[in-house]
């Protein structure tokens, strides 16, 4: 739709003049002049070029950030509340633009790219209705002390965030820093960091004072680095590659920075012979084929049973063919190209992969054009567990199908990975849904569901999938202190 495109490549006009710029105390900040580029998944037409910030940029930023925590874990909830709630306004009046710029420089599909951004500004709403009691505490009497315990901001804190759904992940985190009090220094996936500087411009446009967020752009091993070991930095929330996590831990760990990671996923989804299998089916390929795959909770393992396996891979691989690979800004676009060629790269070696361990093809396995990053959606069947193709994280729109023959071996195969991160069962059989979901490894288990999300409950993972939660109170317990106070009585 060329009425689409021109608004799309509207919205782009806004980075065509220079480099994006870092966002450091309130004002747009250009650095020492160093860039690097985004390029479109669709095409590799550069989209932007954008400042390649350092320890020197990093640090302007935490001092920033340390003088605005001065004031900022002072603020009334209240008054927090206030300006959570105009950012998410804000939010709101630019959902399009920023739906259509991330789509552009992540190739996700506009179908759910719409709705991401219409969830960052939710995930604002959310914590700033919980700003005004996030210091709340309880008391703990005895015969000679009154003990109460309050909960304190710990300090200016990082953010580093991927590629895969760059704005509504980066809400997620500096929303609850915001509403707790704390101040924050983001560092955007250098392969999609068009919208965090958007983010950054709407909290200073809604009133947010100079230095509560900034944001440095930059490579990891550089400004991402460089915000790990900041003295001034207490806190990293860090979403990403468990690699990355383990980098990180290393990197903080002369400061002794509080850590919290939601990292990588290679999440079972387990399909009983007793199950809706229509509604199983359904949730099975939108888990791993909505947002290109690209997604830490999709289900790219499922576990069948042997009974229902043939019929259940026949009609998987039928609906798979049908699916529309397209221009992400394209509302009949199911999968959109992948994010970078070297990230194309990987994704297709897994096809000599799976053809090297003996899994079968059954759809897909291919690339669509010679231009982009586009990807044919793929099942692997007949595939064992100790294959690549079901030990490692792919990250793209490629399933791995798995036969089992009873309740023990689909839960043994289940936990056979290093990853934790979500399950999905599928069972009409209350007592096998409550004993499975009990046993399997994994911090998150939907139950004849897809993923669905409600803001409060703990968002995280197991295993090499994460250290800590989200979500509710449990991210304000991650971006705060409890400290106990005892009077004599
Ligand atoms: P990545 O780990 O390569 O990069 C993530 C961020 O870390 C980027 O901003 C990058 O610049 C930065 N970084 C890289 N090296 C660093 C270093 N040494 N020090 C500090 N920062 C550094 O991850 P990615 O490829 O951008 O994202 C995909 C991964 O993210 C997948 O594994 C996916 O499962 C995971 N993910 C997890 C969740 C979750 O909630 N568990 C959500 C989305 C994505």
């Amino acid at each position: 739709d060329r009425a689409v495109l021109d608004r799309a490549e509207g919205y782009l006009r806004q980075f065509a003049d220079g480099p994006v710029t870092h966002f450091i105390d309130g004002k747009r900040y250009p650095g020492d002049g160093a860039t690097f580029e985004t390029a479109s998944p669709v095409d590799g037409a550069v989209l932007a070029s954008v400042a390649r910030g350092g320890v020197r940029d990093i640090d302007l930023a935490a001092r920033s950030a340390m003088a605005a925590f001065r004031t900022w874990r002072k603020t009334k909830g209240a008054e927090r509340r206030a300006v959570l709630h105009r950012i998410a306004d804000a939010i709101e009046a630019r959902a399009e633009e920023i739906a259509f710029i991330e789509c552009l420089d992540t190739g996700q599909p506009i179908r759910y790219m719409a709705k991401a951004a219409l969830r960052g500004a939710e995930n604002f709403r959310f914590f700033a209705d919980r700003a005004p009691s996030a210091a709340d505490g309880v008391s703990l009497p005895t015969a000679t002390h009154l003990n109460y315990t309050m909960r304190v901001p710990i300090g200016p804190v990082g953010v580093i965030t991927p590629w895969n759904t760059p704005f509504m992940l980066s809400t997620w985190k500096i929303a609850p820093a915001l509403a707790a009090g704390c101040t924050v220094v983001h560092k955007p996936a250098e392969w999609s960091p068009l919208t965090a500087t958007l983010l950054a411009e709407i909290c200073a446009e809604a009133g947010l004072p100079a230095g509560v967020l900034n944001t440095v752009h930059g490579i990891g091993e550089e400004a991402g680095k460089a915000l790990t070991e900041h003295p001034d930095i207490k806190a990293i929330g860090f979403v990403g590659e468990s690699a990355t996590g383990s980098h990180i831990m290393a990197q903080g760990a002369p400061t002794l920075k509080r850590v919290h990671f939601e990292l990588g996923g290679k999440n079972p989804v387990i399909v009983f012979d007793d199950a809706d299998l229509d509604k199983a089916l359904d949730a099975v390929l939108f888990m791993i084929y909505s947002l290109n795959g690209e997604r830490c909770t999709s289900s790219s393992r499922a576990l069948v049973h042997e009974s229902i396996y043939e019929e259940f891979a026949a009609k998987a691989s039928e609906r798979i063919k049908k699916m529309r690979v397209g221009h992400p800004l394209d509302p009949k676009t199911e999968i959109g190209p992948l994010i970078h060629p070297r990230h194309l790269e990987k994704v297709m070696s897994y096809v000599n992969a799976a053809k090297e361990d003996g899994a079968t093809i059954a759809a897909g396995g291919g690339r669509v054009g010679e231009e982009g990053n586009f990807v044919e959606p793929t099942l692997y069947t007949n595939a064992r567990n100790d294959m690549r193709i079901a030990q490692e994280e792919i990250f793209g729109p490629v399933l791995t199908m798995i036969p089992f023959e009873d309740e023990e071996e689909a839960l043994a195969i289940a936990n056979d990975v290093r990853y934790g991160l979500a399950a999905y069962l599928w069972t009409n059989d209350v007592g096998r849904a409550h004993r499975i979901a009990q046993e399997v490894e994994a911090g998150m288990v939907w139950v004849n569901s897809e993923n669905v999300r409600h803001l409060p409950t703990p968002f995280g993972g197991t295993k090499s999938s994460g250290i800590g939660r989200d979500g509710g109170d449990y991210s304000f317990d991650f971006y705060m202190e409890t400290k106990n106070i005892a009077i004599g009585l």
